[in-house]
This record gives C-alpha cells, structure tokens and sequence, in this order.
C-alpha cells in the first residue's frame, strides 16, 4: 500500500517522557504527568475537571455511572456511530433509543431526539462526526426542559467549537479519545471531562476503584476505603507521559491536521462541484479541528467499487460506521423504526487516508486518482 489509512504520528518526546516517569518512580496511575496532562485541558479549554482513562470506551462506562443509569432507563443516541457510545450503557441495562442523523451532516438530529423523550429517557448521548459539533442550542433546550443529562462522545472533537465554546463544555459531561486514530494519541487512552461540581467527586471515586483514594493523596482523609461503586478507569503513568509529550505538541499537531484536511478540501472541490461526491459542509456553529477527511459517495455500489479501485491503486481508503440499531447483537431489541439518513451515510461514506505528515502532492494524487475512476 503506497498510502495507508493512517501512521501514528510521534513528536519524539515521548521515550523521554516515558523515562522520566520512570526515573521519578511511580508508574501507577494519578501521578505527576497525569495532573500536567489534567492541568494542560482544563487551563486550555475549561472543562470543570478532567480525568485521564484507558480509553473512551471507558470513559463513557463513567459517564453511565455518574448519570446513574439503571436497568429500564432510556438513553438517546444516534444509531450512526461506534459500538463503544451504545456499550457503556447497555451494560447498564439501559434501554437504547436509536436517533436518526440529520438529512445533510451523519450528526444525530433534535427533531428525532424530541420524539424519542419519554419519561423514562434518563439520558442524550451526542456524537461529534468528523469533530463538527451538534445542534447543541437545541439539543440542550429539550435536555433542561425534560431534566435530562446530556452527554458529549467527542471521540474525534478535541480542539473543535461550537459557537466559541469548546467541546467537551457543551453539556454535563464528555467523552474523549487518545487511540492510535485520533488527532491526540497514546496507543490506547482516553478522558472524561466534568462541567457540573455534582459530578466530581464521585467521578474520581469511580475512577479509583470506588475508593476515596485521590482525596487520600491529597491529605483530606486518613484512611481510605470502598464507598461507591467503580472500577480502575486511570492509566499507568507510561501512558500518561506519553499523552502529555503529545500535549506539548498540540498547536504543532492540530495545525498540520487542518494543513491536511484543507489539501483535500481544495483537492476534491471539482469532484464535489460535479456533484460526483459529496462533501458535507460543516453545521452551524461548528469548526474544523483536522479528525478526517470524508466524503458521501451517490450510491453503495458506487462508493464500495472506488474502495477496490483505491485498494488497486495504492491508497487505502475505508468505510464507518455499520448502524446500530441494524446490528447483530441489537437488532433484535429494536423498536423497528426506520433511521433513513443513518443507512444513507452508512452506505456511502468513504475516508480518505489522514495522518500528520500526509503531503500536499500525495493528497492531490488521492484526488487525481479519485477522478480517474469517476471517469471511466
Ligand atoms: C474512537 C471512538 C470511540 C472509542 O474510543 P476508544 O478510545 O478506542 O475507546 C468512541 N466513540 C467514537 C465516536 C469514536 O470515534
């Protein structure tokens, strides 16, 4: 494969870290990089309170937790996104409403979420697709007039903004991602950011074992023990030193990832203008923070046969995310509701290779490639 999907991208800094962390002794979790990579989002974007996990997956196990969520409850969210934002509260026993996307952005839609509240709906889930946010005015207009948490998966939405704000400070609570995949990276990690006091400390005794460790540390108690229910959400110092030599490169990265995405946007402009694709323009309020390149093709067979011819050529284009609400495991619990707009994308979306480092000139041969096998 000339070009892959993606090549984790390194500042150098980061065995330096590593070894540092080492050399000062504790490599378990909660340790000195742990709080400079705390310290680095809440003074960059104003999250209440932020606590490092093992990935997102298990930040939103946390966000479940803190929301309370019991068997019965209902929780809203789009059908269109990763298995892990369902997972969380299934596992819970929650009962999944699966929302509809917009017709024109794969981000889930208000009008569905507010024909899906119930009295039982305990919680919205929103997904941030390709890091352009949601509707939030509206989603969180219906969240305080029916009291319900909102949570933000913002998975791709690190250094995105809706309206000046960042996300990650839209709702109650939210989710980030530090995989391999993502702008941010540490192998396997993630982060839950808290905007609400209520929610802090119980956030760090479910994160510490369902102990009161932290406030231990911290000299508030003189002992600790089990108080909460909880599980071991924090990673080890390695991973933690290896995310902040990431942090210290967070300008650096997150410029050369819009560098990257503004190349194909002006790459695939024609292709967009003769309408042989479709690059959805981002929703209002939103902004670019370079996640990834994607395109809507015309049709599933259209868009599976450039898969093969990009495969053919060297370029190792993909497609995301199979529905939810269709899946194996959770199609026999659905409530048979169509979700139009999530199949549509489902089907056709194509992404394009994207990684720091990716080329002007390798870019404009993705475009040039993609061009050929319109023309045939
Ligand atoms: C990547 C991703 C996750 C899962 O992140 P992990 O850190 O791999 O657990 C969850 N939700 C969305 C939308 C993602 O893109």
């Amino acid at each position: 494969m000339k070009i892959p999907f993606n090549k984790p991208w390194f500042t150098g800094k980061e065995p330096h870290h590593m070894q540092m962390a080492a050399i000062f002794g504790q490599i378990s979790g909660n340790g000195a990089y742990t709080k400079k990579c705390h310290e680095f989002f809440i003074e960059r974007f104003g999250f209440g309170k932020s606590l490092l996990t093992t990935s997102c997956s298990d930040a939103l196990e946390m966000t479940a937790l803190l929301a309370h969520i019991e068997p019965g409850d209902e929780v809203i969210m789009p059908s269109f996104t990763f298995v892990s934002t369902a997972n969380a509260f299934a596992i819970r026993g929650a009962v999944i409403r699966f929302a509809d996307t917009t017709v024109d952005y794969p981000n889930i839609s208000a009008q569905q979420i507010s024909e899906l509240i119930t009295s039982k709906t305990k919680a919205i889930v929103v997904v941030h697709y390709a890091g352009a946010a949601c509707d939030m005015n509206a989603i969180n207009a219906l969240a305080s007039k029916h009291k319900i948490t909102v949570i933000e998966d913002a998975a791709h939405a690190l250094g995105a903004y809706y309206h000046g704000r960042p996300c990650g400070t839209l709702a109650d609570m939210a989710t980030f991602s530090f995989h391999e995949t993502k702008n941010i990276i540490c192998g396997e990690g993630g982060m839950i950011a808290l905007n609400k006091k209520e929610y802090f400390d119980r956030a760090e005794i479910i994160w510490e074992k369902g102990t009161n460790r932290a406030a231990f540390h911290r000299g508030e108690v003189n002992k600790y023990g089990w108080v909460d229910i909880g599980s071991s959400f924090l990673p080890s110092e390695l991973i933690s030193s290896f995310l902040y030599a990431q942090l210290e490169q967070f300008d650096v990265i997150q410029m050369e990832r819009t560098r990257v995405k503004r190349d194909y946007l002006r790459a695939f402009d024609s292709l967009n203008r003769n309408g042989f694709l479709t690059i959805p323009k981002l929703p209002d309020g939103a902004t670019e923070n370079g996640n990834m390149f994607f395109a809507v093709c015309r049709t599933n067979e259209e868009r599976n046969q450039l898969l093969k011819f990009l495969t053919r050529e060297g370029i190792h284009a993909v497609f995301h995310y199979l529905p939810l609400h269709n899946s194996p495991y959770f199609s026999p619990l659905h409530d048979g509701r169509e979700l139009p707009n999530t199949i549509r994308f489902s089907e056709n979306i194509i992404r394009f290779p994207f990684y720091s480092g990716l080329e002007t000139e390798d870019i404009e041969w993705i475009a040039k490639t993609t061009a050929k096998f319109f023309a045939k």
